[in-house]
């Protein structure tokens, strides 16, 4: 779809407002990043497989450590997983190798799902299946880890990483979380890694257009404005606890009174209650900005992403199917080809209306 107008906000200073009340849209990309990223409890150590972001600092995160970190794992026994998710893992890592499910490619729009990158990668994950690595049912990222059992979670890593934390502060557990980007495609001539950007669209006539505007324009200098981003950073850098403004005994407000600092209250002498805060390191931030930096990484955008629930049925677990194409193999160790081929001619069938709006647009 094409997007009905356009503002790079980076180079106009535009009149958002009377834009969007002249014309009957407005789409506005604000922000680019990525989608998956494997984030994990730091347990690699414990089984002598090294550390996933000191090898990719070392240029050594790849398929082949990911895979020993893997096995050095579930080795351990049948209840160690190396891997759990959400929908997609199979994609993310088929996106290390730089190739699309679906691309688009001016008025073509190109199946990709025959491509030997798609096959080899599936046939590795399908492994991964097969032998039981994975966390086949889905569960919270916020009680994926608790039991330290699981290694990786592939999924985006704000939601994941932070909400693994909120779960260890809940469960008074002692957990050490981070990061890591999708293992590197070996074979890869760069490092690639799926990509999302994110869009608002305001109806022509909606009663508040301002409010959706002044909207976007938060968004855009949450994500770009140096002082903002800073002052974000350094609030997340910040180890010191969390803790809830009043005295839970005597209501005593340490805020209002400027004692954010003491950890006891000056009336009553009770322990302050904690609150749960996210906590960064600076690696992570690095990590963040690795991730936009077109020199280190080469986000993949791919359609397959946009396609709708019905095309999604053939793909993820989302309907529940066992055997779809990039969850099956990854979750239950089916194959990819045999459902590839099954589907093949489907999912043809539901692509033909993209291309011939694509061919119509011309
Ligand atoms: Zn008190």
């Amino acid at each position: 779809m094409k997007a009905l107008c356009y503002y790079d906000l980076n180079n106009e200073t535009p009149a958002l407002s009377d834009m969007l009340a002249e014309r009957f849209g407005g789409y506005i990309e604000t922000e680019i990043t990525t989608s998956g990223t494997a984030y994990f409890e730091k347990l690699g150590m414990l089984i002598a497989a090294g550390d996933s972001l000191d090898l990719y600092d070392e240029g050594q995160w790849d398929w082949n450590a990911f895979n020993d970190m893997c096995e050095k794992w579930c080795a351990q026994g049948e209840e160690y997983k190396a891997l759990a998710g959400s929908e997609w893992p199979g994609l993310m890592f088929v996106h290390t190798t730089g190739t699309k499910a679906f691309d688009i490619k001016g008025d073509q729009f190109i199946n990709n799902l025959k491509n030997p990158n798609i096959q080899r990668t599936m046939e590795w994950l399908q492994e991964f299946g097969k032998r039981g690595y994975t966390q086949s049912e889905w569960v919270d990222p916020n009680k994926v880890f608790l039991d330290r059992k699981v290694l990786f979670m592939a999924m985006y890593y704000e939601w994941g990483f932070t909400s693994a934390q909120q779960g260890a502060f809940q469960n008074n557990l002692d957990q050490d979380f981070a990061f890591a980007p999708i293992p590197k495609d070996p074979q890869s001539d760069k490092y690639y890694h799926s990509g999302c950007s994110v869009g608002y669209l305001v109806p022509s006539g909606a009663k508040n257009i301002q409010g959706g505007v002044q909207y976007i324009l938060c968004s855009r200098i949450h994500a770009t404005d140096p002082d903002v981003i800073a002052e974000y950073r350094a609030e997340k850098l910040d180890t010191s606890p969390g803790y809830y403004a009043k005295c839970p005994e005597c209501k005593y407000n340490f805020v209002e009174n400027n004692q954010d600092k003491l950890d006891t209250c000056p009336e009553c002498n009770t322990a302050r209650k904690r609150k749960y805060k996210e906590i960064y390191t600076q690696r992570l931030f690095n990590l963040i900005d690795d991730f936009k930096n077109p020199e280190k990484f080469e986000l993949v955008y791919d359609a397959a992403f946009g396609m709708g629930d019905d095309m999604k049925a053939y793909f993820t677990r989302a309907a529940g199917n066992e055997d779809t194409l990039f969850d099956g193999p990854v979750y239950s160790g089916s194959s990819y080809t045999v459902a590839r081929d099954e589907y093949y001619n489907v999912i043809e069938a539901m692509i033909q209306p993209f291309r011939d709006s694509l061919a119509g647009e011309q």
